[in-house]
């Protein structure tokens, strides 16, 4: 590493950059993000994410791509709950007004959907997050 004064500072600020965010750092993030939507791995696309529900697998299977200090906490189910949230609402609004249904089957129909919608979506969201943070966290190593 030659001295500061020798280099000048573009010289500087790209090392630096350099050093911060290595080769690795050109993870499409798009790439990864679709085959985490898919329950595929962020890195081939060829193994499987998930080994049970919303367990994701340790290590891929198909090209032993290292997965198992992704933590994608609590924005699946953010993202999920805003995604339900707003489709049963808008379904609560648009069909009650006119289906005139009685309260009984309104109360039972509803739940069951969000549920049954947020089952359904919570491995998708926690795959986009997954294949999220392993492209961003190369941009940040
Ligand atoms: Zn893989």
């Amino acid at each position: 590493m030659a001295p500061l004064a020798l280099r000048g500072p573009r010289s500087y600020i790209a090392s630096m950059i350099e050093e911060r965010f290595p080769a690795k750092s050109g993870r499409d993030v798009r790439l990864a993000m679709r085959r985490g939507l898919k329950g595929r791995c962020p890195a081939c696309g060829q193994g499987r994410l998930f080994r049970s529900y919303l367990k994701p697998v340790d290590v891929c299977a198909s090209c032993g791509e290292d997965l198992s200090h992704i933590r994608a906490d609590d924005g699946p189910a953010w993202l999920t709950v805003l995604i339900v949230g707003h489709i049963v609402v808008a379904l609560v609004l648009g069909i009650d007004g006119w289906a005139g249904w009685p309260l009984w089957q309104s109360m039972v129909f509803y739940p069951t959907l969000g549920l049954a919608m947020c089952l359904a979506l919570l491995p998708v969201t926690k795959g986009l997050f997954i294949g999220a943070i392993w492209a961003g966290e190369a941009a940040h190593a």
